[in-house]
């Protein structure tokens, strides 16, 4: 699997501007177990450089993407970092490897999706991420500010309280575009001077961001 994203990486290296990962996501990808993260049905398929139903019409992304998102928040090894959209808890898992001295804070809508993503963070020993239940439309200000934030659903844009609540200097990725369409994985960078970035990197395809985003 590991080979697989490694080719991809080299293949698009524009979108990190070299054509590896940095070591330490490349370790990360290594090291988490994936195939704990998928259905026992589709443990088989865990190394496939593919994305995978994880029940409730919810996906874990495919890990090229996982890589690349990671990748692009361009993290310090004591950073916090917020993710919106745990599902599985993969994604947190290879954050919170990246991290050893920092603290990854996770929100999943679907309470049955956090719970089992919690209880499988905590079985597999990863005591630096928290998973929260609720909407990850308005981020978690009490935690804030990040050095990174991510969001693994897509929306038409990004809520501004996920802005606002992002460090200067911290990035922010997220797919950005129409629900059910090719969106475009955006990397947003807020200045030290707070003057917002945006660099579109990638199309992909994403489960939709629910909750108060789609009220709007
Ligand atoms: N990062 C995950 C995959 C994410 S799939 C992994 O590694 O497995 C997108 C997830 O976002 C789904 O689980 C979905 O329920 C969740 N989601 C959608 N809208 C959300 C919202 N407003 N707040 C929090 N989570 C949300």
């Amino acid at each position: 699997m590991v080979e697989a994203v490694r080719r991809d990486v080299a293949r698009n290296d524009d979108v990190l501007g070299r054509p590896r990962l940095s070591g330490p996501v490349d370790e990360a990808l290594l090291a988490v177990p994936r195939h704990l993260f998928v259905p026992d049905e589709l443990q088989l398929l865990a190394y496939e450089n593919r994305a995978l139903p994880i029940g409730l019409g919810q996906t874990i992304s495919q890990p090229t993407i996982v890589a690349l998102m990671t990748d692009l928040l361009e993290l310090a090894p004591t950073d916090t970092v917020l993710e919106v959209g745990t599902g599985s808890g993969y994604q947190a898992a290879v954050l919170a490897t990246v991290l050893p001295q920092g603290y990854v804070h996770t929100i999943e809508i679907v309470t049955d999706l956090a719970l089992s993503a919690r209880k499988r963070l905590v079985r597999l020993g990863y005591d630096n991420v928290k998973v929260h239940t609720g909407d990850g439309y308005r981020g978690r200000p009490e935690h804030a500010p990040f050095a990174g934030i991510m969001v693994t659903a897509a929306a038409e844009r990004v809520p501004q309280a996920l802005i606002d609540q992002l460090r200067p200097g911290g990035r922010l990725v997220m797919p950005l575009g129409p629900q059910g369409d090719t969106q475009w994985l955006t990397v947003l960078e807020k200045l030290p001077d707070g003057v917002l970035t945006r660099r579109v990197v990638l199309p992909v395809r994403f489960v939709p961001l629910t909750g108060e985003v789609e009220g709007r």
